[in-house]
């Protein structure tokens, strides 16, 4: 039998610097990869298709889902997100660790799929260094803000349901600490 690569999914709200943990996790392993997902939602300054997301009109998305192209999917905010079958058994195959930045639904979903999967959940220092991280960001206008604010807020309320939880009030140490779940 091949070996299967590990999966980890990463959530968190908007602003908990999700990414930036992976890019830290990135430079410590040499083998994880993260899924890339499909979104509805235009690309940011900087964003590749392909790289970041892989892009489509929400027609496509739906085709997609009337297709049952997705392990899981969701709607969050006015954008649909989703990850492919296709994409997390073509990097499972190869062995790696597999990590998934997801929001709240997708994590759940994913666990149910993968029930040997570790679900990690990063809590925001504060929900006023949360609001700071998401307007500073400059691509989310204030209807934007307020809308993944209180997304934040629900999403908060369901970390318990995960396996782990880990502050990201200092890059380094949240990025040590995950580190050490993925490896034990
Ligand atoms: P953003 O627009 O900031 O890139 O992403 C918004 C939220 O959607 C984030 O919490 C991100 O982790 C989540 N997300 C990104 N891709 C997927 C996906 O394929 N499935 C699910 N369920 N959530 C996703």
């Amino acid at each position: 039998m091949s070996k299967k690569g590990q999966i980890v999914v990463i959530s968190g709200p908007s602003g908990a610097g999700k990414n930036t943990v992976f890019d830290g996790l990135k430079a410590k392993m040499n083998n994880v990869v993260q899924t890339v997902s499909v979104t509805t939602r235009n690309p940011r300054d900087g964003e590749k298709d392909g790289i970041d997301y892989y892009f489509v009109t929400k027609e496509e998305f739906l085709e997609k889902i009337k297709a049952d192209e997705f392990v899981e999917y969701v709607q969050y905010g006015e954008n649909y997100y989703g990850t492919l079958k296709s994409e997390i058994h073509r990097l499972i195959d190869s062995g790696k660790i597999v990590i998934l930045v997801i929001e709240v639904n997708g994590a759940y979903n994913i666990k149910k799929e993968f029930p040997e999967s570790k679900t990690i959940f990063i809590i925001p220092p504060s929900l006023e260094v949360l609001r700071e991280r998401i307007s500073g960001r400059g691509q989310n206008n204030e209807h934007e803000t307020e809308l993944r604010l209180n997304i934040a807020v629900e999403e908060l309320k369901q970390k318990d349901k995960y396996d782990y939880c880990v502050i990201n009030d200092e890059l380094d140490s949240c990025v040590d600490e995950i580190y050490r779940i993925i490896n034990e």
